[in-house]
């Protein structure tokens, strides 16, 4: 069977995941209006680097930073550059990547950049709703369908566009492992056992469903130019509650 943890692996899996949770906890405290997206990716790898990781983002084919840094209608691989700086009601999709112990972790966080407007708040909401209701179903005896329906389902209900090109996948020594998971229902019967790590991601527009590649070969951007949103988590199947790696750790493993 594929992508199946042993109790060894998932403890250095939540240790890779730590790491990506303390850059996020550094992100959530330094955005604000003026910093650039350079800054944001500087901490980002000086925090990794202070606890031994790597930036598994840095170098992946090519990409140029340790962190994924989208802004408005930018949806996923945004770079970072020292003449992007935030303002007042933007938002910023930041993505990060840590490797420990030969183990990677993976989670990305939509932030508001001081006041947002309420159909942005809305959108940060429901996207972050959908990456809970897809989390929810990641347990040995589901299958895959299960979580990229709750995703999708909480997408049409709130009349939000679903990114159709991207999704989740499996995650382990690799970042990118099987299996790819969709965000919205496909009908996708591979069963979810204990020990499988996904990471699930929802990225869901205030628009239409479209995006498009810029012209750097990366930056993937709604073709409507309507906001986009990004959450994910890196996530570990059990018989019961699924392990979230890439939160902080609580205590003991
Ligand atoms: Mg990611
Ligand atoms: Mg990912």
């Amino acid at each position: 069977m594929i992508n199946r943890k042993s109790r060894d692996d998932i403890k250095k899996m939540r240790l890779a995941g730590n790491i990506v949770a303390l850059v996020h906890q550094e992100m959530k405290r330094v955005i604000e209006p003026g910093i650039s997206t350079k800054e944001l990716d500087d901490i980002a790898y000086r925090t990794i680097r202070q606890n031994k990781a790597i930036p598994t983002f840095l170098g992946y084919n090519g990409f140029p930073a340790s962190i994924c840094a989208s802004v408005n209608e930018q949806v996923v691989h945004g770079f970072p550059h020292e003449d992007v700086i935030l303002k007042e009601g933007d938002i910023i999709s930041v993505d990060v990547g840590a490797t420990f112990c030969g183990f990677v972790g993976d989670s990305a966080w939509t932030y508001p950049v001081g006041k947002i407007s309420a159909e942005v708040e809305r959108l940060l909401k429901y996207t972050q709703e959908g990456l809970w209701a897809g989390i929810a179903q990641m347990r040995d005896g589901n299958i895959l369908d299960d979580i990229s329906s709750a995703v999708g389902a909480v997408a049409d209900r709130e009349h939000l566009g679903i990114v159709r090109q991207y999704g989740g996948h499996g995650v382990g020594r690799q970042m990118h492992e099987d299996p790819f998971l969709f965000n919205y229902s496909v009908g996708d019967k591979t069963p979810i056992k204990k020990g499988m790590a996904i990471a699930i991601e929802p990225m869901f527009n205030l628009g239409c469903d479209d995006v498009e590649v810029g012209p750097d070969g990366w930056t993937v951007s709604t073709v409507d130019k309507k906001p986009s949103a990004h959450f994910e988590h890196t996530v570990i199947a059990t018989e019961d509650e699924p392990i979230i790696t890439t939160k902080l750790l609580e205590g003991n493993l």
